[in-house]
């Protein structure tokens, strides 16, 4: 028997329970999770906004220790420390051959099946590729990075989903040079991490947007060189990184760029969400739009690059812990990351 958060009913409360978890298939690979962070991806999920079938558990920005392997696994065993993303790979379709395994659209059988049961043996389907609101559970082997013992569980964690996107976005999808100028629209968890991204990047002018005041302050802290709450003062930027999953804040972003920028839409919205642009401005100002998933991470690239950063003073981490919660907790560290109060609430198993 596992504990684990489960998601009857979009909007409602999770429901802390018992399940049982079948044991890994053959590519998989069963993980004891130290520490999950709610991301913004996860209240989308438990409001409905993605559909998908229920009873669900959400959960995909964790890290953990290697509990059992299948017979086909050799890129981690028992025991290992890990970081465990939604990021699955199959290195044999046509993206993964293109060298972007992060838009990998290969079959696996964890897309299918379950391997969580309730008490009284429904299926309850794995949210977001991962379940990690759960002591344990079972993902693809390729979702996994190792990672050193110097790097505590709930700082990892982060490195599955928000800061990857962020920093991945800059770095990997827009590759920012030396001395470009950017704005990061929200300076939340994601945005946060553009704006660090962009100061790894080398960026001259980092200018960050919010709604909130208390946000820019922390903004300034990660890097950015200016904050501002209005829109209109963010003019002839080089790029424009929308990190909130908002239509109306791409139209803003492209108010913000110079003819020949680039607008990086990051944030995951609604799936019904339209944005709606000047076409005029595309074609005449020559303006890009890039998508960014996930940062267009390849983890097992990336992420090692990350941890090294961080232990060497240069990515921050603490900083983005806001609140650290129980598993019995976790309706809680919803809600108020729902209210947008904290940056990263994480659970510590
Ligand atoms: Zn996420
Ligand atoms: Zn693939």
């Amino acid at each position: 028997m596992t504990k684990a958060a489960v998601c009857h009913s979009f909007s409602s409360p999770l429901v802390v329970e018992d399940v049982t978890l079948d044991p890994p298939a053959a590519d998989e690979v069963q993980v004891r999770i130290a520490a999950v962070a709610v991301c913004h991806s996860d209240l989308h999920l438990l409001a409905g906004d993605w559909l998908g079938p229920l009873p669900v558990i959400a959960g995909h920005e964790a890290a953990g220790i290697v509990e059992a392997v299948g017979a086909h696994v050799t890129s981690v065993k028992p025991g290992d420390r890990v970081i465990v993303s939604l990021l699955r790979s199959c290195g044999e379709c046509l993206q993964c051959l293109h060298g972007t395994p992060n838009n990998c659209r290969g079959s696996f059988a964890l897309d299918r099946d379950t391997r969580f049961r309730s008490a009284d043996g429904q299926p309850i389907h794995h949210g977001i590729n991962c379940a990690a609101f759960s002591e344990s559970t079972v993902v693809h082997s390729s979702q996994l990075v190792v990672i050193p013992d110097a790097l505590p569980f709930d700082r990892a964690a982060l490195l599955g989903c928000g800061v990857i996107t962020g920093v991945g976005a800059v770095l990997n999808t827009a590759r920012v040079q030396v001395g470009e100028s950017v704005a990061v629209i929200g300076a939340g968890g994601v945005g946060l991490n553009a704006v660090q991204g962009a100061v790894l990047a080398g960026a001259r002018e980092i200018v960050a947007l919010d709604l909130v005041p208390a946000k820019l302050d922390v903004a300034l802290s990660f890097g950015a060189t200016r904050v501002t709450l209005e829109p209109k003062e963010i003019r002839k930027m080089d790029y424009a990184f929308v990190t909130v999953g908002v239509p109306e804040a791409v139209a803003q972003a492209q108010q913000m760029i110079r003819p020949g920028g680039t607008i990086v839409v990051v944030g995951m919205p609604a799936l019904k969400a339209a944005m709606s642009l000047r076409m005029f401005d595309v074609v005449w100002s020559e303006q890009r739009i890039l998508g960014s998933r996930m940062g267009s991470t390849r983890l097992l690239l990336d992420v090692p690059r990350l941890v090294d950063l961080y232990l060497h003073g240069r990515l921050k981490l603490d900083e983005l812990i806001t609140e650290r919660y129980a598993l019995t907790e976790i309706n809680e560290a919803i809600a108020t990351m729902g209210r947008g109060d904290a940056l990263r609430n994480v659970v510590v198993m």
